[in-house]
């Protein structure tokens, strides 16, 4: 059997390593369209961007690892299209690669605001964004991030870190009132101006002000936000555009089952940002846009190929760091109801938790609290309660 993996992230190069490591011995390429060895991109919204030494980027693949396990690794292929019936992608290089199983990885590209970009403004995805955006950083520019979400808040974070002045510009009142409810978006988006950042919501972007180079932000309304570099950070939108005539199932994703099979194509395979499926445990169709979710995918198609046992579904997981503090987000807190709260970003820890309609933690999201996370995990896997979870005294709200 070969198989044939397309985008080499996390999604993608963690399923050749996890398929050599549960004994698969047959063909296994792997096409990139970056010219870049695959590297990991959280630090590249974090450390990458801090003041001082550049650090490494930490390599999912190297070329000795590539060769450790007899990878076929083809950087700077770009996949145009796919023909399922005669099992092969097509490449710009006008190559064919045939396969007999496909992982489609290739995840995700930073949204656009629909308005006209001038130079001095980003987006912040890849590795050669994240340098680009370190070195303007480095002119000490006023800053306006557009987009209150993980990427732009860590950005925000990054470049206060550096002494700059910085505003957020949120189009929601509260932001991330979307993911965990108004009073712990409230809470969790203090974090901002208690670090001295501005932070304008409820806001629309009209244009960027400037024309040889950005120098603002003009808002509905008639509000303008001055700034000499601008981040828009608006989400991300999963790359499946040179899938659109292969006839796989995309809408918002490729949808897939829950062994991310390709609905109605067993031999492809899609995980990572652009999966789209119900998920066994929250009970919803989803994309899950986080770096432990796609390693956690990538082992299961492994296990699944080479006749292991079924890995459990884990809940999804992801981590942010923000002027030193790390939020920690378990499950899917718009899925319940906010149950218990203790703590507050001012004093440095915070946590809540959120259960369902019959009363059961299912989501939890904490700052500076690590063992908060390994117990949510914990209780949720024996089914225990909201008391068991916080204790009988600080259960009511
Ligand atoms: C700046 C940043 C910081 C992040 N920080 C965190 C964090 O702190 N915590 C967390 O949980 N998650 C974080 N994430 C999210 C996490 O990194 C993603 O969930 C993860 O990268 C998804 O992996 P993926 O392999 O599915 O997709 P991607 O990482 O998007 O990789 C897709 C790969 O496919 C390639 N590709 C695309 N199209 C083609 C094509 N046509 N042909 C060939 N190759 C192609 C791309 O070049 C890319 O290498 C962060 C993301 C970013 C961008």
């Amino acid at each position: 059997m070969s198989f044939l993996i397309v985008g080499a992230s996390v999604a993608g190069t963690r399923t050749a390593i996890a398929l050599r490591q549960r004994g698969f011995s047959g063909h296994i390429v792997l096409l990139e369209s970056e010219e870049h060895w695959p590297y990991d991109k959280p630090p590249l919204s974090k450390d990458l961007l801090a003041e001082g030494h550049v650090p490494d980027v930490p390599r999912l693949l190297t070329p000795e690892l590539a060769a450790e396990f007899a990878l076929d690794v083809r950087l700077g292929m770009r996949a145009t299209g796919l023909d399922p019936a005669r099992r092969v992608v097509f490449t710009h290089t006008g190559d064919e690669f045939s396969y007999e199983r496909l992982v489609i990885a290739t995840g995700a590209h930073a949204r656009s605001l629909p308005i006209p970009a001038v130079p001095g403004v980003h987006t912040l995805r890849t590795l050669d964004d994240a340098t680009a955006l370190r070195e303007a950083l480095a002119g000490r520019p006023r800053v306006a991030v557009v987009g209150a979400g993980f990427i732009g808040a860590e950005f925000a974070s990054a470049a206060r870190g550096r002494g700059l002045d910085v505003t957020l510009i949120e189009a929601l009142e509260i932001p991330m009132s979307h993911v965990f409810g108004d009073e712990v978006g409230r809470e969790i988006s203090s974090i901002h101006t208690l670090h001295g950042a501005g932070l304008v919501t409820g806001a629309r972007v009209e244009r960027f002000l400037g024309s040889e180079q950005v120098e603002g932000v003009a808002l509905a309304g008639g509000t303008e936000v001055p700034a000499d570099l601008v981040v828009v950070g608006v989400g991300a939108v999963p790359n499946t555009h040179w899938l659109a005539d292969s006839g796989l199932p995309i809408d918002g994703g490729v949808h897939c089952s829950d062994r991310f099979e390709v609905e109605g194509f067993p031999s492809i395979f899609a995980i990572g940002d652009l999966a789209l499926r119900r998920h066994p445990l929250l009970g919803v169709s989803a994309r899950i846009e986080h770096w432990t979710s796609a390693g956690e995918q990538a082992d299961a198609v492994a296990a699944f190929v080479t006749g292991a046992e079924p890995l459990a579904a884990q809940l999804p997981y992801v981590w942010s760091d923000q002027y030193g503090a790390r939020i920690q987000m378990v499950g899917m807190p718009s899925l319940g109801e906010l149950a218990h709260r203790e703590g507050s970003i001012a004093e440095g820890r915070f946590r809540a938790v959120y259960t369902d309609t019959d009363h059961n933690p299912i989501a939890q999201v904490s700052v500076n609290d690590p063992r908060a996370v390994a117990a949510f995990r914990k209780n949720h896997r024996r089914g225990g309660s909201l008391a068991d979870l916080v204790g009988q005294q600080t259960s009511a709200r």
